[in-house]
């Protein structure tokens, strides 16, 4: 049995506060726009919350042949648990051979249990695609980054979360418009659910998102109770998103959603300071993808020195001042 693509890819597309596609969501298209285009079959998209109020125009001219929006009102984040026997059921009414998500926190919840829910094969964090013998071959990486396995699904249905960072963002660029239609969430499926939503702790910022931010400031354990006091200013003067390894993270001198990596959130910006981090692979399979990398570390031995375009060893606490201070100076701030 293989992935023989004659009916239609579904891709789920998630929108953010402001009602506003997720550059996640259109890397997730262009993933499935490339695939349409290499097995000449349609795509569809499946939105979980209310039609966006303004940007109508990206959601219906993206190539999909049809656009399937839920009609029921949903918390947000949702719960999964009740979402997925919904997601299931039409995936297999609609005979959907490949449900493609972003590696986003929403997708990664969804994937699998849609996968388990339907015995199709799931495969994680693609990053590339390409056809081998005529068959699709998903490519992810494995071990940190530092391989990377090519997977052929024996599965006649395959479910696929999207790195977004390793995808173009689908541009609203084709001229006719894809169908509307609404669907509710199986009643059934929200009243048999025994998870209960209890409260949501938001994380409010008003920098730009981590995963969208086209400069990341990260800092790592070494710089303590002084991680905001020394990274903010930076951060102000860039307009960057923070960062942190995952040990700043768990040492509670950063919010665990701050945390870049393996286990953590996989970022590309065009620039991405490494400060007071040892560059663990773990770290570095989040943020390898970036452009340009500064790191700034006391050790010359340290690893991520190997990776970085431009280094500064030395003392962070005395580095970082002096860095925003030559900023600003040349920005005129
Ligand atoms: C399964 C698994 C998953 C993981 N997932 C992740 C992940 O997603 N993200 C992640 O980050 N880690 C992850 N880790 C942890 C990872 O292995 C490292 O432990 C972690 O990245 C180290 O964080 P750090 O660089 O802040 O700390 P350290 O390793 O302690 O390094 C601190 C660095 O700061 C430098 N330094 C100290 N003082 C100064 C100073 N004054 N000025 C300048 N430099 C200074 C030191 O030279 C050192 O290089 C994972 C580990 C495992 C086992």
């Amino acid at each position: 049995m293989s992935l023989s693509l004659t009916h239609e890819i579904l891709v789920l597309v998630e929108c953010n506060a402001e009602c506003e596609l997720t550059p996640a969501s259109l890397a997730a298209v262009s993933f499935a726009r490339r695939i349409s285009q290499i097995k000449s079959c349609k795509y569809s998209l499946l939105l979980l919350y209310r039609l966006p109020n303004t940007p109508q125009t990206t959601l219906f001219h993206l190539g999909a042949s049809e656009v399937l929006v839920c009609a029921t009102e949903l918390d947000r984040p949702f719960l999964a648990e009740r979402i997925t026997p919904t997601l299931a059921r039409i995936v297999k009414e609609r005979n959907a051979e490949l449900f493609v998500t972003a590696a986003t926190s929403t997708g990664k919840d969804l994937a699998p249990r849609i996968a388990a829910l339907l015995d199709a094969a799931y495969i994680s964090d693609c990053s590339k695609v390409s056809i081998e013998n005529g068959v699709i071959a998903f490519h992810r990486p494995v071990y940190a980054g530092n391989a990377m396995a090519v997977c052929h699904a024996r599965s006649s249905r395959v479910i696929v979360t999207v790195r977004q960072t390793e995808f173009p963002l689908a541009t609203a660029d084709i001229a006719e418009k894809s169908k509307l239609t609404f669907f509710t969430l199986d009643q059934e499926s929200v009243e048999v659910s025994r998870v209960r939503r209890i409260g949501f702790d938001a994380v409010t910022t008003n920098r730009p998102r981590l995963t969208e931010a086209k400069v990341v400031v990260t800092g790592g354990r070494a710089l303590s109770n002084r991680f905001n006091e020394v990274l903010s200013p930076l951060a102000d003067c860039l307009n960057a998103a923070i960062g942190a390894t995952r040990a700043a993270c768990d040492a509670g001198i950063a919010p665990s959603d701050f945390q870049v990596g393996q286990t953590g959130k996989v970022v590309a910006p065009d620039l991405y300071f490494a400060i007071g981090v040892s560059g663990a692979v773990q770290h570095v399979a989040g943020m390898r993808g970036s452009r340009v990398i500064v790191a700034i570390n006391s050790d010359p031995e340290a690893p991520i020195f190997s990776i970085a375009d431009y280094g500064l060893i030395g003392d962070l606490f005395d580095i970082v001042p002096k860095l925003v201070a030559a900023i600003r100076t040349t920005k005129g701030i």
